[in-house]
């Protein structure tokens, strides 16, 4: 039986992978080794004790009473805190699905892909603050890291019997966010409610403001760029209304190949947990016809100024990814918290970013964890530094 984990599995992608997993005959098809989750004790234990999980893991170790309390009698270990998430993936596992949200998945991921499992990656934060960190650890151990980003999954299998070096170019879609169409003078003022109204996809929280600010896409194009390893000038991003085009993959022939599907998550989280096999998913099937048209548009960067942030962080190369990623973070809890407006985010991250290239570097090459952590970590506390100062410019 193939032995399974799950971090984040109380999240969006966390609970549609479940669901996946249960369909397909859940404690019988497969073993479960890890379950891990932030606050939400109650879903937590009852995914370990439906699935017959080895353990159960709390991020916050305030938690760990309620959890033991919870899975009492079911014979499911309890466990909590960052570190017993690190133990709990170093645990064998054969396929590991990371599904954390923001930087905290790093390092699970990373032992996850020290222990050569096959690695269905929704953490894409992980690529964009260490991908060359997380490439190299899993070529080292032979792990197989799988995209299960929809655009990137879209990729991976348009590339499927394909050389990357006959192609010329990928353009991932992007639905535009809930404040597409929104004006510059109106977007400054756009509140949390506003950034959360996704036309297409349902998703968690953080990764629907960023979608709403382009952040999630900025983010993909530098995950796309680690992860199969194309130039920046290759890499384009189109605006998609539909989503039905996840992604498209332009060859030296001229040829496009696009992947089309209904916007399921369930699909590219399905893909990855058959692979190498294509196996049925309970997905709606498209009726074209009734859709009538797809449509494409050149995203504004001036409303949306993330993707110009993201392609002079992969210029700058070096740590600028993990300085940029932590700035992001931050942005966006002090978005989330009212202390700054929509505009401000990407404000505050080019103001971390400018004030970091000039001190140390974000150049050097060094990558090493010990690196990328101590990066996160300064790169948090100005761009902290910046959103306070932006705070106190608009009088919130
Ligand atoms: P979510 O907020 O719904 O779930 C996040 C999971 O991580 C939850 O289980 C939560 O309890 C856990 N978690 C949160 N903070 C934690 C911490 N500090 N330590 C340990 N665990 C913590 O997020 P999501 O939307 O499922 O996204 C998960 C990841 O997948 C993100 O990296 C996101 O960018 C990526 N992703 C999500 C979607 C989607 O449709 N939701 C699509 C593509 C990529
Ligand atoms: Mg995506």
């Amino acid at each position: 039986m193939r032995r399974l984990s799950i971090f984040g599995s109380t999240g969006s992608v966390g609970t549609q992978t479940v669901d996946l997993i249960l369909r397909a005959g859940g404690a019988s098809a497969y073993r479960v080794v890890a379950l891990t989750g932030g606050r939400n004790i109650a879903l937590l234990a009852q995914q370990a004790r439906q699935l017959r999980a080895e353990i159960a893991v709390t991020a916050d170790p305030a938690l760990l009473g309620p959890l033991r309390e919870a899975l009492a009698g079911s014979g499911v270990e309890a466990a909590a805190g960052p570190e017993a998430l690190n133990e709990a993936a170093s645990r064998p596992a054969d396929w590991v699905m990371s599904a954390i949200v923001g930087a905290a998945g790093l390092l699970p991921g990373l032992r996850a892909a020290q222990s050569g499992a096959v690695l269905a990656l929704a953490n894409k934060e992980s690529l964009v603050a260490a991908g060359k960190l997380l490439m190299r650890t899993a070529k080292a151990s032979g792990c197989r890291i799988l995209p299960v980003d929809s655009e990137h999954s879209a990729i991976f299998q348009a590339l499927a019997g394909e050389s990357l070096e006959r192609v010329d170019r990928i353009i991932l879609t992007a639905s535009g966010g809930a404040l597409r169409d929104w004006p510059l003078e109106r977007l400054a003022a756009a509140r949390v409610e506003d950034a959360l109204a996704h036309p297409n996809w349902s998703m968690g929280r953080r990764i629907t403001i960023d979608s709403a600010s382009m952040f999630n896409k900025a983010l993909e194009v530098i995950e796309a760029h680690e992860f199969f390893g194309l130039a920046p000038g290759q890499i384009e991003v189109i605006i998609h209304r539909e989503s039905i085009v996840h992604s498209m993959v332009g060859f030296c022939d001229g040829a496009i190949m696009a992947h089309m599907g209904s916007p399921d998550m369930r699909h590219p989280i399905g893909y990855a947990l058959n692979w190498p096999e294509r196996l049925p998913l309970p997905i709606a099937r498209l009726d074209l016809a009734a859709m009538g048209r797809l449509t494409f548009e050149a995203p504004d960067e001036t409303r949306f100024p993330a993707l110009r942030l993201a392609r002079e962080v992969m210029a700058a190369g070096g740590l600028a990814g993990a300085a940029f990623n932590a700035a992001k973070e931050v942005a966006l809890d002090h978005f989330l918290e009212g202390r700054i407006g929509f505009m401000d985010m990407a404000a505050v991250v080019e103001d971390t970013l400018d004030r970091l290239s000039s001190g140390s570097g974000l150049q050097i090459d060094a990558g090493g964890l010990e690196d990328v952590l101590a990066m996160d970590h300064l790169a948090r506390v100005r761009a902290a530094e910046a959103a306070r100062a932006r705070d106190g410019m608009t009088g919130r």
